[in-house]
């Protein structure tokens, strides 16, 4: 249920409709909004007498919102919602580029590649230190010394940084280093560590599940949500399909559905996306051209050497001809590129 409110309400009016909502055992949501104040509420809702908000001082409209998700959908929040990552802007006109290698290697590796990343323009570096693989005998990541060697890159190149987190024990240590921490598509279910990212005070990039649909994406959006971290940013990374062309089937649907029923940003990851490089920048313009509100691309100087995902990054120097047709599409979509 949603109680729009009006946006000079006075306090105490405020506070009388949460008060309310919590003496009846549910959790109001105060929602952030240009023109309204808005409360969600979650919880027992179908408990809650419509009319009982309705006569109360300020308050406008009470809404049933009918979608399963709540605090995602744009019935509660018909604005874009706008991620600050300290001064960079994730959403709305935006069009944010992340990029860097599917892994931190090693410091050499790490820092080539960021510095030309940097050197472009780039403001986010995605790499993981923990790595989620499908064999426990493949490389595992460098775990805290990549982080180490994350937050040396974050100085070095005043990058943001993008960096998974695998599991609850791990998030405090791995908020310390990421500006944005990414939950991958192995993990969208892991509701205990959603609900404990939800009580983060720093950005989200939460992945699609490879075989989840955009309601269950949406759904552990909302976990995040619930606990009142509302800087969320979803991705679109490809769904397991029959088709065995490609690594995944990048479900560029699932761009414009989302934009409709929910105001979070929503970016696309063509490399895990089709899992073949050469065929990356067809997929990252398509992707923006389906709306998205920016890109995560794996990028490595060596691609050949890479110990993970090589075969579907871009070397710096095909993704820098990407950014120049990026930089041309932008417009078309009524988007502004968001480099340095
Ligand atoms: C990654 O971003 O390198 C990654 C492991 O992605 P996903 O969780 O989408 O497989
Ligand atoms: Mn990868």
């Amino acid at each position: 249920m949603l109680i729009v409110m009006r946006l000079d309400s006075p306090k105490e009016d405020i506070e009388r409709v949460k008060n309310k909502i919590i003496n009846e055992s549910c959790s109001p949501h105060e929602i952030p909004g240009a023109s309204k104040l808005a409360i969600g509420i979650t919880g027992p809702t179908h408990k809650l007498n419509e009319e009982d908000y309705q006569l109360l001082p300020s308050v406008e409209e009470v809404v049933r919102v009918t979608k399963k998700y709540k605090l995602v959908s744009r019935m509660m929040k018909n604005e874009d919602t706008l991620i600050d990552v300290n001064g960079d802007i994730i959403g709305g006109k935006e069009l944010t580029i992340i990029a860097g290698p599917c892994s931190v290697e090693n410091r050499d590796q790490a820092f080539t590649i960021a510095e030309s990343l940097a050197k472009m323009g780039v403001k986010f570096f995605r790499a993981g230190a923990f790595k989620p693989r499908s064999s426990p005998y493949s490389f595992q990541g460098l775990k805290e010394k990549g982080l180490q060697i994350l937050n040396d890159i974050k100085h070095e190149f005043d990058l943001r940084i993008v960096t998974e987190v695998m599991n609850q024990n791990t998030v405090s240590q791995v908020a310390e280093v990421a500006d944005i921490l990414q939950i991958g598509a192995r993990n969208m279910h892991n509701f205990a560590m959603l609900d404990e990212v939800g009580r983060l005070n720093k950005p989200i990039l939460l992945k699609r599940g490879m075989s989840a649909t955009v309601e269950e994406l949406l759904l552990s959006a909302e976990y995040i949500l619930s606990h009142d971290n509302y800087n969320v940013l979803l991705c679109e990374r490809g769904i397991r399909t029959f088709e065995t062309s490609t690594r995944n089937t990048l479900d560029l649907n699932a761009v414009p559905v989302i934009k409709k029923h929910s105001h979070l940003p929503i970016i696309v990851d063509p490399s895990h996306g089709i899992g073949i490089w050469d065929k990356v920048p067809a997929m990252a313009l398509a992707g923006i051209a389906a709306g998205a509100d920016g890109l995560m691309v794996e990028v490595h100087h060596k691609p050949e050497e890479a110990i993970s995902d090589g075969f579907q990054s871009l070397t710096p120097q095909s993704f820098e001809m990407l950014i120049n047709k990026i930089k041309q599409i932008a417009p078309i979509v009524d988007k502004e590129l968001c480099l340095n």
